[in-house]
């Protein structure tokens, strides 16, 4: 058992990450406020993959509740040990095998990358297994780069899956899309085109379902204010924060 104490950031850190989470935040207002009245509001998501429980506890006593992570044994251990109104986005790549201790955590707010409707299957009855109260939400998962590295559902899946989301997963509750994107995109004409294919996925989506709302979740450290000036919702900021992390091996 760690002490109550042992997750405290030093004063440097909490300040550091505070003010890194203010200049965020004014970025996305100013990217808001070149949308004029069309702006819907974009909720800051801060990614706290492989960095420690006391960055999580600066960024919270700044008043930021919504956290991402990628791995599920990171996140349930996190989860555990911190306070339970943070809302967890779940970002990584979703193993079936791990939908059902993905489903038990209460403070989950989203799975963000739920990429086929088998997964989709499987974390509906992780839920209806789970004694959760609300469906979860989900956010479908789309490869708008079409590289063979990045997970997600091709642009033509995306219609049969959401429509098997809301047909059969009485226990999920589709909420949006998301798209990672390719890391050199061609803004030639000043728009990425990874945003603004999710933006087309989104419209058929919401169209052939007869929808009336569907988030769009895109946008990291390098062009979260781009994504919000293409309709993002939700953005997902880690290094910005946080700082870099190691490399993978
Ligand atoms: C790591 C990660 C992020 C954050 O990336 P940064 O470039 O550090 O902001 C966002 N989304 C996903 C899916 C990630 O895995």
């Amino acid at each position: 058992m760690s002490t109550p104490t042992s997750h405290d950031p030093t004063p440097e850190r909490s300040q550091e990450i505070a003010e890194n989470i203010e200049g965020v935040t004014t970025r996305i207002n100013h990217a808001l406020s070149s949308l004029g009245g069309n702006a819907q509001n974009a909720r800051l998501v801060a990614v706290s993959k492989v960095k420690p429980i006391s960055d999580i506890v600066a960024a919270y006593k700044a008043g930021h509740r919504h956290f991402g992570e990628n791995y599920v044994q990171e996140l349930t251990e996190k989860a555990n040990e911190l306070p339970k109104d943070i809302q967890w986005h779940f970002i990584g790549s979703l193993q079936s095998n791990k939908c059902k201790v993905v489903a038990a955590i209460p403070n989950l707010f989203v799975v963000e990358t739920v990429d086929s409707a088998k997964k989709a299957t499987t974390l509906d009855k992780a839920c209806a297994n789970s004694g959760r109260k609300e469906p979860l939400r989900i956010f479908l998962q789309v490869n708008t780069s079409g590289e063979d590295t990045k997970s997600g559902m091709t642009p033509a899946e995306i219609v049969g899956v959401a429509r098997d989301v809301v047909e059969k997963c009485p226990n999920l509750k589709l909420a949006g899309l998301m798209t990672i994107g390719s890391p050199n995109p061609d803004l030639d004409n000043g728009d990425n085109p990874d945003f603004k294919l999710l933006n087309e996925c989104r419209k058929q989506v919401m169209d052939t379902l007869k929808l009336d709302h569907l988030e769009l979740s895109m946008g990291m450290s390098d062009d979260f204010q781009q994504a919000i000036r293409q309709g993002s919702t939700n953005v997902r900021v880690g290094s910005t924060i946080f700082g870099s992390r190691p490399r993978k091996a």
